[in-house]
């Protein structure tokens, strides 16, 4: 088989992997750059042969999450290629765009884990992993004998780190691991778990009548973390409309408006012009649980950069009394203008401003169980700044550039 990584050796994000093998060939990942800052569109057509342009020369595209960073780009994709994408990482992405209205192809294929997909020689299958997104997955593909395993973006540290050393097993030995490399430059530093954040997270909500989190709405885990803390502390928790969109959609015990007495939905007030027909179906199923019909005076609010307008509405009306701000994404974002804007005017309102955190990326001691369980011929890191650094863990790293073929 044949490896190139179109896009991805040098930078964290937006990475694409080509994979050909004797008659099969396929991408892994088709998503955006990450904003270096605010003026870059990061939603450009890569314009790729085969693929985005011209006559079709790719069987189809397997997606790992649905961070934007993984599939954020394939409605450029050409309408006759095969998208697979897991079912629940789907909806997540078309919700996504709902609320955004980017335009977006939505004809994908689904794809279970475990379910092994035939692309004439080649053999693809996903497998759930542990990652701040819900329902990610690495991708196994088999072709003559060989096992190439992409990882996507994965952690040990989350609600779903359990899974990570059998799952691991169950893929086996492989000949060449594509891996990502988000926090290779951080060394040896041990993560705190989701269970580690809702204890440490309890205790500071206790010392708060209102607490306001700025958080993805796309990671479950951490809603899930901050919902449990927020219990402990005798609080009502409520999600902007979005999230609760979302919690609502997927298939599982998630805390939501709909299933959950303690939850509720804000409806913020950027939303107000939405025209009626959207109103219907995102407001509507939760207008028994939102706004005007929360009356607890504590409580947890899961909010957006967009929604300093409501909180300084919640001020005047004499609602907020003790309140605190926890902030629970990577720091980098806290350099762009939007969160330092929505930061500032918290102050300014007498909010306090706390970091709760954990990486959705593995560290050190992560890497190590996929080099030991997987024992790789050949490493290639990718979704990474300090490439080199992989030598340290990956004794059979090798450092590519972008578009440079490997043939195992
Ligand atoms: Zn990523
Ligand atoms: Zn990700």
């Amino acid at each position: 088989m044949k490896v190139k990584i179109i896009k991805g050796t040098n930078q964290i994000g937006g990475c694409i992997t080509e994979i050909e093998s004797k008659s099969a060939r396929i991408i892994i990942d088709f998503g955006e750059d990450l904003p270096s800052d605010e003026v870059k569109d990061c939603h450009e057509n890569p314009m790729i042969d085969g693929l985005t342009t011209g006559k079709r020369k790719y069987d189809a595209v397997f997606i790992t999450h649905s961070h934007g960073d993984h599939i954020g780009l394939i409605d450029y994709i050409l309408e006759d290629i095969s998208v697979y994408v897991e079912k629940e990482s789907k909806k997540i992405y078309e919700l996504l765009n709902k609320f955004t209205y980017k335009n977006t192809r939505f004809k994908t294929t689904d794809m279970e884990f475990n379910k092994p997909i035939t692309i004439k020689d080649m053999k693809i299958t996903l497998f759930r992993i542990d990652h701040s997104s819900y329902n990610s997955g690495m991708i196994l593909i088999e072709s003559n004998g060989k096992k190439i395993l992409h990882t996507g973006d994965y952690r040990n540290h989350g609600r779903k780190g359990g899974l990570f050393t059998s799952t691991l097993n169950k893929i086996g030995e492989v000949d060449l691991l594509i891996t990502e490399g988000t926090t290779f430059g951080r060394k040896d530093e041990k993560y705190k778990t989701e269970e580690d954040l809702e204890l440490l997270a309890s205790h500071e909500f206790k010392k708060y009548n209102q607490i306001f989190i700025l958080q993805a709405s796309t990671n479950i885990d951490r809603i899930v973390t901050f919902y449990k803390a927020s219990k402990k502390a005798h609080k009502v928790f409520i999600e902007d409309i979005f999230t609760a969109n979302i919690t609502n959609i997927l298939n599982s015990n998630i805390p939501t408006p709909k299933k959950f007495n303690d939850v509720y939905a804000w409806i913020p007030l950027k939303y107000q012009d939405k025209p009626k027909k959207f109103k219907d179906k995102y407001f509507l199923p939760f207008e028994d649980r939102c706004n005007s019909m929360i009356v607890a005076n504590d409580f947890t609010m899961l909010v957006k950069t967009s929604m300093l307008k409501d909180i300084k509405m919640l001020k005047e009306k004499g609602v907020i009394t003790n309140a605190c701000l926890i902030y629970s994404m990577w720091e980098g974002y806290l350099e762009k203008k939007s969160f330092k804007d929505f930061i500032d005017g918290i102050k300014d309102l007498g909010i306090s401003f706390k970091i709760i955190h954990t990486s959705g990326h593995g560290d050190n001691t992560a890497r190590k169980i996929v080099n030991e369980i997987t024992k790789p011929k050949k490493v290639i890191p990718i979704h990474t700044e300090n490439k080199e650094i992989a030598k340290e863990v990956f004794k059979n790293a090798i450092i590519l550039d972008d578009n440079e073929i490997l043939e195992i």
